[in-house]
């Protein structure tokens, strides 16, 4: 289906407004986007706060990535172990650095500032195991280009909302692309991680406290409005801690 961009930019700007407020959004510095490519590999399938414990476990063990290529998958799964499939994830890390040192020799990124978001994201899906969503958090975290990354939970929300219908988180990245209001990728992309943590839930979405009840289109919003209209809004570190935002 087509998306009414100029529509759809209208209702993500307020969107964009009401996460920014509720959840106190600030844009944090660039991080190194080698840095943020890891801890995407390193986010797959655990939640936030053991990423970022894995994280940290493994910068402490290689502070830098020469030490890093140079590791066994063994030394780096041991290191990674708190986050989960641990043996996978250390393969890919050990093979992406490998990879990238052919490439550049000192693990240099810093030359997809000077490429578009197209050329960024065809150049980083190029190694095995990156796919669109970490391509855009590194151009997005890294280097603060306007590109917004689609996970499952944004997927979920924009669906609901009636900004798109479609199936699958990338195709949910190319519908919305062009209706993404100049300067709010970082805000949207953070905001609605939260916000779908904390109200537009996977199971039971707290539609009775929804900030942005009026503009959304999901069909069973009355049904939930109805079952969580005495619930609070969740609050807590593990809801608003995002891993990208701590490297
Ligand atoms: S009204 Fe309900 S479904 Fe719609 S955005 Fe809010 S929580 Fe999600």
């Amino acid at each position: 289906m087509k998306v009414d961009e100029a529509k759809s930019m209208s209702k993500l700007r307020k969107i964009a407004e009401v996460v920014t407020k509720l959840f106190k959004i600030e844009k944090r510095n660039q991080a190194n986007p080698l840095d943020i490519l890891i801890a995407t590999i390193l986010s797959q399938n655990t939640n936030d706060l053991n990423s970022h414990r894995a994280f940290k476990n493994l910068k402490e063990r290689f502070p830098d990535f020469e030490s890093l290529a140079d590791a066994s998958s063994r030394e780096i799964e041991k290191a990674i172990k708190i986050g989960g499939l641990a043996r996978q994830k250390a393969k890919r890390i050990k093979e992406l650095l490998i990879k990238l040192r052919e490439i550049n020799s000192d693990f240099d990124l810093s030359f997809l500032k000077g490429l578009s978001v197209e050329e960024g994201i065809k150049f980083l899906t190029s190694f095995k195991g990156v796919g669109l969503k970490t391509a855009g958090c590194v151009l997005l975290f890294g280097f603060g280009k306007e590109v917004f990354p689609v996970d499952t939970h944004i997927h979920r929300i924009l669906n609901r909302i009636g900004i798109v219908k479609t199936k699958t988180p990338d195709e949910t990245f190319h519908a919305v692309r062009k209706s993404i209001p100049s300067g709010f990728s970082y805000q949207l992309h953070t905001g609605l991680i939260k916000f779908g943590r904390a109200i537009c839930r996977a199971r039971d979405p707290l539609c009775g406290v929804c900030p942005i009840y009026k503009i959304c289109e999901f069909e069973m919003k009355d049904f939930y409005k109805e079952k969580t209209k005495n619930l609070k809004i969740a609050k807590g570190s593990d809801l608003e801690f995002i891993l990208l935002e701590e490297v």
